[in-house]
């Protein structure tokens, strides 16, 4: 589907819950309020509404959270997914923490690739920024995802990271065939006032430590990071600078909050509420043309771009966990 700049909108973000099992200071306050569970969208209602995206050309969802894996029935969502027509790809974003357990149901459900997020291998910095202890397990998930051979990225949030904190992500490529990304922070939520770099202070850090780094123009997926190789790595680096390099010519997503609500841009409330839609008392036929009806008008009014650059042109008032990064 094309929104009303002509831009193919075809990848889907899902939140399918606001809780998690970390606290990322700059996405999620210890002490946030949560959305009752009954405001929270059902497998059954994700996947109706997913039908509805797909029939309008979605065929890229990613599952995310707060921390998907902490929801039950995830791999029921999977499989109710990739058996949608025009689905052909469903990934997952998480923190790893739960990704060794689960990660056998999750690729016989059909996952077909998985982010994690790790912005430290440092363990005290790590409890620093998400409020609790985990590196070695996501460590441990990253291989044993490795090991099975699922497409596996790192992301991680351009937090001031010391040099030999950004050498030991960059690390993570050298044996292993993992894209370790850099995201800019984005001011939305605590992310606002979170002490960060920007992407070009990050990669002329990385110049200096690697001077072999090399632009890599091949694709690696449906977002907009920009690639670099290094001799020797078998993964590339990447970077994903929404602030520094601002990349809304080319969106081609939307965004399912759990409560149902469909976000066309990160920075404004703009969307619409698809939620009202699933729990109407009308017949499922007539659900499911509403629904892509609501959806069709949501993406001719997505807006131009995002205006993270003056943060107080930004309306959002949700935090990250309630929206899905
Ligand atoms: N819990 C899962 C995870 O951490 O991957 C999924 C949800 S999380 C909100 C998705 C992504 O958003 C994570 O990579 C996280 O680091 C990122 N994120 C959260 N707040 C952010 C912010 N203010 N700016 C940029 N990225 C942010
Ligand atoms: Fe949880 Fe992900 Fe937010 Fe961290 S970034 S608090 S892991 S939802």
């Amino acid at each position: 589907m094309k929104d009303s700049f002509g831009r193919t909108i075809d990848y889907m973000r899902v939140s399918i819950t606001d809780r998690c099992n970390l606290r990322c200071r700059y996405c999620m306050p210890e002490d946030i309020d949560l959305v009752p569970m009954s405001q929270i969208l059902s497998m059954e209602e994700f996947a109706q509404a997913a039908k509805a995206a797909a029939a309008l050309g979605i065929c890229h969802i990613k599952l995310t959270g707060g921390e998907p894996l902490i929801r039950k029935g995830l791999d029921l969502l999977i499989r109710l997914l990739k058996s949608t027509p025009g689905i052909e790809k469903v990934t997952l974003t998480t923190n790893g923490i739960l990704l060794r357990e689960k990660l056998e149901s999750l690729m016989e459900a059909g996952l077909d690739a998985v982010n994690i997020s790790l912005d430290t291998t440092d363990p005290e910095k790590y409890r620093q920024i998400t409020g609790r202890d985990g590196v070695s397990e996501v460590l441990a998930a990253l291989d044993q995802v490795c090991k099975k051979g699922l497409p596996v990225k790192i992301n991680a949030v351009s937090v001031r990271q010391e040099k030999r904190d950004i050498q030991a992500l960059v690390n993570l490529a050298k044996d292993r065939p993992v894209d370790v990304r850099f995201i800019e922070m984005m001011p939305i939520g605590n992310g606002k006032d979170f002490p960060a770099m920007s992407n070009p202070e990050i990669f002329e850090i990385l110049k200096g430590l690697y001077p072999g780094l090399k632009e890599d123009k091949s694709q690696h997926g449906f977002g907009p990071a920009s690639y670099y190789t290094l001799p020797g790595y078998e993964g590339s680096i990447g970077f994903i600078s929404a602030i520094h390099g601002k990349f809304c010519k080319g969106c081609n997503r939307v965004r399912l909050t759990s409560q149902g609500y469909l976000k066309t841009c990160l920075c404004y409330e703009n969307g619409t509420d698809l939620r009202r839609i699933l729990r109407s008392d009308l017949p499922e036929e007539e659900i499911q043309r509403q629904l892509i009806l609501a959806i069709q008008d949501a993406v001719e009014h997505k807006p131009r771009e995002h205006c993270f650059e003056s943060a107080e042109a930004v309306t959002e008032a949700a935090t990250m966990n309630a929206i899905g990064g």
